[in-house]
C-alpha cells in the first residue's frame, strides 16, 4: 500500500444542530461520509481508507462504507479534530512509511483528481495541501475596530485532503502535542517544524459543511451529480 487515506467524521456538527453527527447527515439520500468515501475509493492513487467515527457509530459506519472497496477500517475518534487524526495515525500498518492523507468528511465534494493531485505533490514535496485564493479583503480587528488590512495576495484559504510522507506527518504530531498546540490542520503541525508545505489548486466544489446553508448548498452540488458518484 502505497497511499493511506483518513476521512475524518467523528466531529459531532455542533454548529449545524442535527440531531445526527454531521457526517452522517445524508444529501440527497447519501450520508456525508459516504460522498466523501466515494470520491477517495474513485481516486487512482488511493490503496487504502480508514474511517474516524464517533464511539457510538462505529457499526452504523461500517454498514454504511460497506460498499467501499478500498475500506481498512472504521476506529473511533477522539474529543478534537487532532484527537480524531491521531487515532487515524494509529490505525497504519506497522513500519509504513508512504504518503497518508488527512480529509473532512464534512468535505463530501471534493473531486479524486484533486485528491490525486495532492497525493502527487506530497510524493514528491513529503507534504502537500489544496489552497483557494482568499477573494474578500481582510481585515485585522482589535476591540471592535477594523485597525489594519492585510494584503491577501499572501493568503490562501487552506482546504483538505493534506497529503504527507507518514513519518513526517507523525513527527509533526508528536511535536504538537508534546507543545500542547491546538491544531486547526495538519499542515499547520508540519509548518511548525520549519518545513514548507507545497500547495496544489483547490476546488470551489470541495467546500466544507459547516451551516445549514453549506447544507443547502450541497443539495444542489449534489444534483449536479459529478461523475464518480
Ligand atoms: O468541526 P469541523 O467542521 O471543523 O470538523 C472538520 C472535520 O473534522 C469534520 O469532518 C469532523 O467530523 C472532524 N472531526 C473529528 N473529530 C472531532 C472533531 C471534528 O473527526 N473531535
Amino acid at each position: 500500500m502505497e497511499t493511506l487515506a483518513i476521512l475524518v467524521a467523528a466531529g459531532r456538527g455542533e454548529r449545524l444542530g442535527a440531531a445526527r453527527p454531521k457526517a452522517f447527515l445524508e444529501v440527497a439520500g447519501q450520508a456525508l461520509l459516504l460522498r466523501a468515501a466515494r470520491a477517495f475509493d474513485a481516486a487512482a492513487l488511493v490503496d487504502g481508507i480508514v474511517a474516524v467515527v464517533p464511539e457510538d457509530e462505529v457499526e452504523n459506519a461500517r454498514v454504511l462504507l460497506g460498499p467501499i472497496g478500498k475500506l481498512r477500517g472504521v476506529v473511533p475518534g477522539g474529543a478534537r479534530r487532532q484527537d480524531s487524526v491521531l487515532e487515524g495515525l494509529k490505525a497504519a500498518p506497522d513500519a509504513w512509511d508512504g504518503t497518508v492523507l488527512v480529509h473532512d468528511a464534512a468535505r463530501p465534494f471534493v473531486p479524486p483528481e484533486l485528491v490525486d493531485a495532492v497525493v502527487v505533490a506530497a510524493r514528491e514535496h513529503g507534504a502537500a495541501l489544496p489552497v483557494l485564493p482568499v477573494v474578500d479583503t481582510i481585515k485585522r480587528v482589535q476591540g471592535g475596530r477594523a485597525v489594519a488590512t492585510v494584503d491577501r495576495a499572501e493568503l490562501a484559504a487552506a482546504q483538505t485532503p493534506q497529503g504527507f510522507r507518514f513519518s513526517l506527518l507523525v513527527r509533526a504530531y508528536e511535536q504538537a502535542f508534546r507543545d500542547r498546540v491546538s491544531l486547526t490542520d495538519e499542515s499547520m503541525a508540519v509548518e511548525r517544524l520549519g518545513r514548507d508545505v507545497a500547495i496544489v489548486p483547490g476546488s470551489p466544489d470541495n467546500r466544507k459543511i459547516t451551516t445549514q446553508g453549506d447544507l443547502a448548498w450541497a443539495e444542489a452540488a449534489a444534483r449536479r451529480e459529478p461523475p464518480w458518484r
